[in-house]
């Protein structure tokens, strides 16, 4: 995950890989995960970055958005 420096990102979707997306806010680090192919998919279609973006608040305690 070398370079990686936030947003969204898909990996595995090789054959016989588990695809895994996963969102990470470079503003407040908030991560956010989906595995398998149904969840990835889904995660996705939601827009986890502009989601996310209306609840981000990394002046608040709690850097990582558990939602
Ligand atoms: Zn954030």
């Amino acid at each position: 995950m070398s370079g990686w420096i936030g947003g969204l990102h898909i990996h595995g979707l090789d054959r016989g890989q588990t695809p895994t997306a996963d969102y990470l806010c470079t503003r407040c680090g908030a991560h956010k995960r989906a595995t398998g192919s149904t969840d990835v998919k889904t995660f996705v279609a939601t827009n986890p970055a502009a989601d996310h973006s209306t609840r981000c608040n990394p002046a608040t305690d709690k850097p990582h958005d558990a939602a």
